[in-house]
């Protein structure tokens, strides 16, 4: 029903495997960095035991894994001092709360390069509440220090294998892709449905496409078993030729954070029998290798983030990251710049102004927005709080991406995106998170291979 043909496009993205490859082992290095060695960027604030389910009641679906408990940390003294609830308190009051509609309107009419939030006092930009913003595609997690939040070092919880599956897991992952189900009238979302969701309906559209696509798919694999050097096909827009590029978009960003999760579990897999942490070739084939479509969508996210970051670059150098240390926030602004000037070095991987253009596509924004924060609402069910963690920094992260792609337009109309901190942490850890999985996918790659030639 769209006007835009699938073969015009993205594929869906404008770059090549091997073209995100290389910049991937360009900019790892430097975002590995940023996001290991500075306060600000290794730590996050959330809710993560503070709110429940909205959909359905989840007593039943939680992980008692020792392997899913998140450490979080308790001790003021532990938490880096830009963290601290004493110093987010300093930051609120009128001149330092998060800008509101009136503010960013007024922003709006600013230059380009005014400086991040230059309307908020010390340019420090905290989350006073949990209000959505217009232009969000996540509700957001709730920085003010009123409130409660969670305080967590990224470093001590590693995204791996949690042993979290079973009902519950199949029950969260199901409804996130029947978010994907945009015929509004006869196939309705989980919010629509609120408490008792029904199975989804085998006969939805979007399923369809995608059955027949992993059908293609699946083809393209068994040719990939006689051939390994069979390249990866970049143009994988096409598995989805019935389906217009927003609704293929939405489908993409989530099978691909499905498959980078999927790969995070499979690299760092613990035996069981062992106590150790090693990566599980037969996990990689069986959740990704098999299923080329997910890796495609995986590469399309870092296509997709690789181009929301080229976008947020130099608003960044304004960026105020208010560590209480002058030098700190330097060296932090310098780590970010490392990543970004790689990113800007390209050509743009994605051209995100293609979307909600043509055909439909303006009548689904809005749509396609609100899907996205069931999404992110729908993490409230997650029952393994590591993966809640992650899968909630994660749908944030990309809420961010699209939140800079498509409500600021840097051509049209100058505006100055007004980011949170948990955003903005949540972007770079989302796009580090991506870049690990690349390398963890080149590897698994090698290792089938040698395993293929029995070496
Ligand atoms: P699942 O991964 O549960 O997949 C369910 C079904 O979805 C599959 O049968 C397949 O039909 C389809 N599918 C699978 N992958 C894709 C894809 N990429 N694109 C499209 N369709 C797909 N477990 C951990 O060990 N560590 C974690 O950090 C972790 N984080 C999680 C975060 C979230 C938000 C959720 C919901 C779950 C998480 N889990 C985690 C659990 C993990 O994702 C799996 O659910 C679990 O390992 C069971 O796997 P499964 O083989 O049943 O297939």
């Amino acid at each position: 029903a769209c006007a835009i043909s699938p073969q015009a496009i993205v594929g869906d993205a404008c770059a090549s495997y091997s073209t995100l490859e290389q910049l991937n082992s360009a900019v790892k290095p430097v975002l590995d960095d940023l996001v290991q060695t500075t306060d600000f960027f290794s730590h996050y604030r959330l809710n993560l035991f503070h709110k429940k389910c909205p959909f359905w009641n989840d007593e039943n679906g939680m992980c008692g894994n020792v392997a899913c408990a998140v450490e979080t940390l308790d001790n003021e003294e532990d938490i880096p001092l830009a963290w601290r609830a004493s110093e987010l308190g300093k930051l609120e009051g009128p001149r330092a709360r998060h800008p509101g509609k009136s503010v960013q309107r007024q922003e709006l009419q600013r230059p380009l390069r005014g400086g991040l939030g230059e309307h908020v006092g010390e340019s420090c930009v905290v989350e006073y509440d949990d209000e959505c913003d217009d232009r969000d595609y996540c509700v957001p997690e709730d920085e003010s220090s009123t409130s409660k939040g969670d305080y967590v070092s990224l470093l001590r919880n590693p995204e791996r294998f949690t042993g979290y599956a079973g009902d519950g897991a199949k029950q969260v992952w199901d409804a996130i892709y029947r978010e994907n189900c945009f015929q509004r009238s006869s196939f309705p979302n989980s919010a629509d449905l609120g408490q008792g969701m029904t199975p989804r309906n085998p006969a939805a559209m979007d399923f369809r496409a995608i059955i027949e696509a992993a059908g293609r798919q699946q083809a393209l694999a068994k040719q990939r078993e006689q051939n390994p050097n069979t390249p990866f096909v970049a143009k994988t827009g096409l598995e989805f030729e019935d389906d217009c590029l927003e609704k293929r978009v939405f489908y993409r960003v989530i099978s691909g954070m499905h498959a980078s999760i999927s790969t995070h579990l499979c690299w760092n897999f613990l035996n069981q029998t062992t106590g150790q942490w090693h990566p599980n070739l037969g996990c990689y084939m069986g959740r990704l290798h098999k299923h080329p479509e997910r890796i495609s969508n995986l590469y399309f996210n870092y296509a997709l983030l690789t181009r929301a970051i080229a976008k947020i670059g130099p608003y960044l150098e304004d960026y105020s990251y208010c560590l209480g240390d002058r030098n700190q926030d330097e060296v932090t602004r310098a780590k970010v710049r490392a990543v970004t000037e790689k990113v800007i070095s390209v050509p743009p991987t994605l051209d995100e102004s293609l979307m909600f253009k043509n055909g439909e596509g303006p009548s689904l924004k809005e749509d396609f927005r609100n899907r996205f924060r069931n999404v992110s609402r729908l993490m409230d069910c997650v029952g393994c709080d590591k993966c809640r963690l992650w899968g909630k920094l994660q749908t944030a992260g990309y809420g961010t991406a699209l939140k800079i792609l498509f409500e600021f337009d840097n051509n049209e109309q100058p505006e100055i995106p007004v980011l949170k901190r948990t955003e903005l942490v949540a972007l770079f850890n989302t796009y580090a998170r991506l870049g690990n999985s690349m390398y963890a996918i080149t590897q698994f790659r090698e290792m089938a291979q040698k395993a293929q030639s029995g070496a």
